[in-house]
């Protein structure tokens, strides 16, 4: 028989076939895929070229993840960012560290992961079968009887539920059948849609550390934000989507968003624009910008909607335009209306809830030997390779106890 089935030829499904058979290599495992291929999502991921996991510091790298983050907390501490890296580098892929802490294959090309995934497969012989798209799982004593939709069935002491994650229901229906709780599955990571803003006009500029507000929800974060000819994106951007996926989801993407461009507080910004308006009285306040931070296009658009003409030197501006001028930079308020994704990158928040699964294990706890690896599970992260290192993460747990549980009962039988 069978000693573990996977659902699911993705990340997360991949690597816990790998890390049993590296732990165990005596184990029988099987994975079922539902398509014609395997690590889709791997093969697009980062542009192509799969931004594997993060460098963010272990203390922090659990805050990174609007859900799941208590959750995966014992995985990391097996297996975090640290080890990823240890271990493609074991493989022979060589990584490398951008400026904004993502890490990619030096080779830039997720073709690189795929081929280290597929052949360690072939060397550790798990057969790995195409079209089986699992429909029903059903507990017969000690063990689990797996249907998949062209007849096939299997007989497996353990499963592991890798399909990832989907918005629609029916992707879910066998797994409700099996009384497996789920929360509700919607969209996090996307870009704000801004059709009735003059902002879209300025299409291209960026601010390096801009923070965007969703007061409505006391949601806050800072980042650099880019302007596109649909809305805004950009990490802060993103993170918020994230954080807020919940409540935008419930608001049908309706909200008002502020932006403080520069990060800077209300008196403090002012209080630069006091001093220009000494130092640089001679120039009209559309040529000159204290700001480099700002591009110069934006600074154009924020003086038009402040309503300054041209030719408004820095000398003539009173407190009045001056706190006009302060206010339109640290609280620029934009109507959001839709969402768009952003580089069709997307995860979803929701999926099994995580409450009936043992943190140190990830098995069902009143399913026994039903585990569930990646973004079925009510995780996901913000971008950046959060949601990888969290397939690797839990992959690498249930690999240990798999490892334990078949140990326990050849001892048994010997
Ligand atoms: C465009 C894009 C870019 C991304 N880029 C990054 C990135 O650079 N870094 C990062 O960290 N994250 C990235 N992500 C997120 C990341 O790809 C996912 O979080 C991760 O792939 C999830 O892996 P998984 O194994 O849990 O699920 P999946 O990769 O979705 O794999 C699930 C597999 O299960 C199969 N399956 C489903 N149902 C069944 C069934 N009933 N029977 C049998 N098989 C079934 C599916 O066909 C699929 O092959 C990106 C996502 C997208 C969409």
């Amino acid at each position: 028989m069978i000693d573990v089935l996977i659902i699911g030829g993705g990340a997360s499904g991949f690597f816990t076939a790998l890390r049993l058979a590296e732990l165990n290599p005596a184990a029988r495992i099987v994975i079922l895929e539902k398509t014609a291929k395997v690590l889709t999502k791997v093969r697009i991921s980062g542009g192509g070229r799969c931004n594997v996991t993060n460098n963010s510091t272990t203390s922090t790298f659990l805050d990174n993840y609007p859900r799941g983050s208590f959750f995966l907390k014992q995985a990391f501490n097996t297996f975090n960012n640290k080890d990823t890296i240890e271990w493609f580098q074991k493989h022979g892929v060589e990584l490398k560290t951008e400026a904004d802490n993502r890490i990619f294959p030096e080779s830039n090309s997720s073709e690189t992961i795929i081929r280290l995934f597929q052949q360690l497969l072939q060397q550790y012989a798990i057969p790995l079968h195409y079209q089986h798209e699992v429909v029903s799982l059903e507990r017969k004593e000690s063990h689990w009887l797996v249907y998949c939709s062209n007849q096939a069935f299997f007989e497996t002491k353990n499963i592991v539920i890798s399909i990832g994650g989907q918005s629609s229901d029916q992707h879910y229906q066998w797994l409700q059948k099996l009384d497996l709780q789920l929360t509700p599955r919607i969209p996090s990571l996307f870009t704000f849609n801004i059709p009735n803003s003059p902002l879209k006009e300025l299409m291209g500029c960026s601010v390096p550390s801009a923070v965007i507000t969703l007061s409505s929800h006391k949601l806050e974060y800072t980042g650099p934000l880019l302007i596109t000819h649909w809305g805004i994106s950009g990490p802060a951007v993103l993170k918020l989507s994230a954080f807020g996926a919940i409540p935008l989801f419930h608001s049908q993407y309706q909200e008002t968003v502020q932006i403080n461009w520069l990060g800077k507080s209300f008196q403090e910004t002012e209080r630069i624009l006091k001093n220009i308006q000494t130092s640089e009285h001679k120039k009209t306040v559309r040529s000159f910008s204290p700001f480099e931070e700002i591009p110069k296009r934006l600074w154009v658009h924020i003086c038009e909607a402040c309503l300054f003409p041209d030719w408004l030197k820095w000398a003539e501006v009173g407190k009045a335009k001056r706190q006009l001028l302060t206010d339109h930079i640290t609280r620029y308020s934009l109507s959001m209306s839709g969402k768009t994704t952003f580089k069709e990158e997307f995860v979803t928040c929701g999926g099994l809830n995580t409450d009936f699964f043992d943190p140190d294990t990830f098995m069902h706890r009143q399913q026994d030997g039903l585990f569930a690896t990646g973004e079925v599970l009510n995780v996901d992260g913000i971008t950046g390779g959060f949601n990888f290192q969290a397939c690797w993460s839990s992959a690498n747990t249930v690999a240990i106890e798999l490892t334990k549980r078949i140990r326990s009962y050849t001892n048994k039988v010997v």
